[in-house]
């Protein structure tokens, strides 16, 4: 009997992860919201707003630009200026799409209708993109841009300050290829984008449809720069996101995707990550 009820309490040597069980464990516990009522999200009310928002920053754009590109301008800092503000726009989308996915709550007043609902609506829906109107598409980005374009006007550096003038392209080729981000990434969720935008993507300039397809994979943790995709492998790799995640947990107690994916797949990822 001893021997028995030895064997009986005998630990069970664990097996070997099964990492698709695992994985079809986890997509059980998704929480899936629902498509058709995210997109009534968008209203009448916010598509004006948006017209309007589009016709103001377009006029805002075009003071800054002649400010920023009609001085004189050497061929080296309107290349390096250009470049990077091309990778800077890669990160900012990136950071602004990870806060959406990871953060971002859609009971939020005012920023989780406008906002939020986009980022939700994306991953039930991926190809609601390539439906929407240019308004819908682009009006909340530049809203949000106005006032920023607006005070880089107050920057002016002098004629001869190549540092100064370099400064000044990229950021302004940020805030412009920012606002114009959702378009790329529409084109990378197009079969059949214009003839331009596949060109761009075949060259590795914006992002294409296989680069971002990864993104759509739930539970969604790669791949969040969605206008070029070069800072991707690099900030996957190094596990940036997954570092950024950790630092924000420890100092709210917040669970990153709670409200995209649903609090139990929140946290069934947040403990896998932390074995
Ligand atoms: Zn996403
Ligand atoms: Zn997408």
């Amino acid at each position: 009997m001893e021997n028995a009820s030895l064997t009986a309490a005998a630990p069970v040597a664990p097996r070997p992860v099964d990492e698709s069980m695992r994985r079809l464990s986890l997509h059980a516990q998704i929480v899936r919201h629902d498509a058709a009522e995210l997109a009534a999200g968008y209203t009448i009310a916010q598509h004006r707003l948006n017209i309007a928002g589009l016709i103001v920053f377009c006029g805002v754009a075009a003071w800054v630009g002649v400010h920023t590109f009609s001085r004189p301008i050497g061929l080296l800092p309107l290349v390096i200026g250009l470049l990077s503000g091309w990778v800077l726009t890669d990160f900012l989308c990136g950071i602004i799409h990870w806060a959406g996915d990871t953060w971002g709550r859609t009971k939020l007043p005012i920023v989780g209708r406008a906002l939020v609902r986009n980022f939700r609506e994306h991953h039930v829906d991926p190809q609601a993109i390539t439906r929407h109107g240019l308004v819908q598409l682009l009006g909340e980005q530049a809203i949000v841009a106005i006032p920023v374009i607006g005070l880089l006007r107050l920057y002016d550096p002098a004629h001869d300050d190549d540092v100064g003038t370099t400064v000044l392209v990229s950021l302004y080729t940020t805030l412009m290829a920012s606002v114009a981000a959702n378009l790329f990434h529409r084109w990378a969720h197009m079969r059949h984008p214009p003839l331009a935008a596949r060109v761009l993507q075949r060259v590795g300039i914006l992002i294409s449809f296989k680069h971002h397809a990864r993104h759509h994979c739930a539970p969604h943790l790669q791949r969040y720069c969605i206008a070029i995709g070069w800072l991707n492998p690099l900030l996957d790799g190094i596990r940036f996101w997954r570092a950024l995640e950790w630092l924000v947990w420890k100092m709210t107690g917040a669970v990153p995707r709670e409200d995209d994916l649903g609090r139990t797949a929140a946290l069934t990822i947040l403990r896998s990550d932390r074995q």
